[in-house]
């Protein structure tokens, strides 16, 4: 059963990371914006099918870029979700890099909160942030997300979820980043750095298992989708197991595919985003047979790599 997908709401950013997969590894202006009237067509999709199967589903409005960009879409979610989503079996998250934060956006998700969590991406203490979370310039964005997060703790009287990527420079400082985030921001979800091989940022699966060893064992710490049981289909870059061909997709331009490492790749295209989700399920489970726990599907069967 699908329960989780991603749209990627556009493909631009105000950030340039250097470990940025889309940036990296995909032209962006393949993909141009969602436009409103794909983007309902996915929202009627969705919705549809979670009403076939009585079941609910996690919508992730992330993706290539920086969704507060499409803060419009994001609204148009919402406003969907409240008119046409009776049995409440839609739930919204997004993950912004914290720029373009404005009051007024704040003062909608806190209204929605009840429909709609608003993360964000911290790596760290500023100097783990600042030396892969940057401007074109190549200055740092650390100051920046902060002084979203303190506008955000200000009004939601708590700590939000920050998403940190977890790269070598993250492993060098460990007890630091984990410091950090123990007495700063405990809410955490870290994720493992990927598809950057040739970079001296790259770390191996067992240096992020033990990393993660370690998280586990800070008290202070919260964190998410990592060593909860029972443990779910989702992503092992999250610590979890991997979804694709079992509960995720990822929409993203007309297309869409088992999960963003896929995109650009159209030997691996699920299907269009005009197409019923119960047709793309049946694609899914002919094409993509689940890989054994613990595997990644990509790394494993696409890159032929036994992580
Ligand atoms: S904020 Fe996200 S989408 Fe933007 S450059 Fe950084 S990693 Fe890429
Ligand atoms: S294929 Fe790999 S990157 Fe994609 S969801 Fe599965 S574990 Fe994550």
């Amino acid at each position: 059963m699908i329960d989780r997908g991603c749209i990627s709401l556009t493909s631009d950013c105000t950030l340039r990371c250097t470990y940025c997969h889309f940036d990296k590894h995909h032209a962006k202006s393949c993909y141009k914006d969602m436009d409103i009237s794909s983007f309902r067509n996915i929202m009627f999709s969705i919705l549809e099918y979670t009403n076939i199967h009585e079941t609910t589903f996690k919508i992730g409005l992330v993706g290539a870029g920086e969704p507060l960009l499409r803060f419009d879409l994001i609204n148009q979610a919402i406003v969907f979700a409240r008119k046409y989503d009776a049995a409440n079996r839609l739930s919204f998250y997004t993950i912004s890099n914290g720029v373009l934060l404005t009051n007024e956006m704040l003062i909608f998700f806190h209204k929605n909160k009840d429909l709609i969590a608003l993360n964000f991406s911290v790596d760290g203490p500023e100097y783990i942030h600042d030396a892969n979370r940057r401007f074109s310039d190549g200055t740092g964005s650390y100051q920046y997300v902060m002084q979203s997060i303190r506008k955000y703790e200000d009004l939601f009287s708590c700590t939000p979820i920050v998403n940190a990527v977890v790269h070598k420079l993250t492993i060098e400082h460990q007890t630091d980043v984990l410091d950090y985030f123990e007495h700063n921001l405990p809410s955490v979800c870290f994720s493992r750095i990927f598809d950057m091989n040739e970079s001296l940022l790259s770390i191996t699966n067992e240096e992020f298992e033990n990393f993660m060893r370690l998280a586990s064992q800070r008290n202070g710490l919260k964190l998410r989708q990592y060593l909860i049981s029972p443990a779910k289909y989702d992503c092992t870059m999250y610590g979890r197991l991997c979804g694709v061909g079992r509960t995720n997709i990822f929409f993203i331009g007309n297309d869409i595919f088992p999960c963003a490492r896929f995109v650009g790749q159209s030997q691996h295209r699920l299907g269009s985003n005009s197409d019923r989700l119960d047709t793309i399920e049946e694609v899914m489970h002919k094409r993509f047979p689940p890989c054994p726990d613990g595997k990644c599907w990509y790394d494993s069967l696409v890159k032929g790599v036994a992580k």
